[in-house]
């Protein structure tokens, strides 16, 4: 049993042969996938893949890059999805001070507001953050008391950082960056967290791990992420597997 946190499977790139990507994640041992939205049309797109096959589950939100696009009819839009059975999570949003395809302002504001309507609905967050290490702890921290909850998608910090963002309660997913032989930081998180924090994702299409590095990323290729995870750990597959399904569940309530 496994569980992919993190995909996009309403992106083109699936457009084809999604069927068979589904098959493959199936056959791989992939027990639920939750396929993430990143503005209005992606989060309509996913929570209708979420409809259509009972182990898909969906968020809906406003991607960091998408940020100078949302408006407050949109957010209602947004809002009036959230409550469907099916959407178990409000992101990803966050910031992302790496690429700024969004100007910052827009960015925080729109991060803002999004917190605000996932405590509102009573929904896990999930959190994309690059670049922006502190801004994005100080926004969490101070909603903490507000029961703000959720995940670091794709982390790319360090421990004490992982540890400063799982002392107020978020999980840390690993991506599969962390099979990439230069990988030292994702590498030494993956091994020392506690496990009952720690999610798994692909983040498909993008990111694929080793050894299907260079290639489109799809659910399936989870397992090379776990395996990489349980090895740094020294632990069986089948334990991080398990606990990471728990983990996953737990937080968005599947
Ligand atoms: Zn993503």
């Amino acid at each position: 049993m496994l569980i992919d946190s993190h995909a996009h499977l309403d992106l083109k790139d699936f457009q084809k042969d999604l069927d068979e990507v589904l098959e493959r994640a199936i056959q791989e041992g992939l027990s639920h996938i939750i396929t993430i939205g990143i503005d209005l049309e992606s989060s309509r797109k996913a929570l209708k893949l979420a409809h259509q096959y009972e182990f898909i589950f969906s968020s809906i939100g406003f991607h960091p890059h998408d940020a100078d696009k949302m408006d407050a009819d949109q957010l209602n839009q947004l809002s009036r999805m959230a409550s469907d059975p099916k959407v178990v999570g409000w992101g990803e949003i966050g910031l992302d001070f790496f690429k700024n395809f969004s100007p910052r302002e827009k960015q925080v504001d729109a991060f803002n507001q999004q917190l605000d309507l996932a405590v509102e609905h009573d929904l896990p967050v999930i959190i994309h953050n690059r670049d922006a290490h502190q801004e994005t702890y100080e926004t969490l921290r101070k909603r903490k008391d507000k029961g703000a909850r959720g995940v670091i998608h794709c982390f790319s910090g360090d421990y004490d950082l992982a540890m400063r963002f799982m002392d107020m309660g978020y999980y840390i997913s690993i991506p599969g960056t962390v099979t990439y032989s230069k990988a030292s930081n994702i590498q030494d998180v993956a091994a020392r967290i506690p496990l009952e924090r720690m999610l798994v994702e692909t983040d498909a299409p993008f990111l694929a791990p080793v050894p299907k590095r260079g290639k489109r990323n799809e659910p399936a290729f989870v397992i090379h992420t776990a395996k990489k995870i349980a090895e740094l750990r020294g632990m069986d597959f089948e334990e991080v597997a398990r606990q990471t399904s728990e983990n996953t569940r737990k937080l968005f309530g599947i």
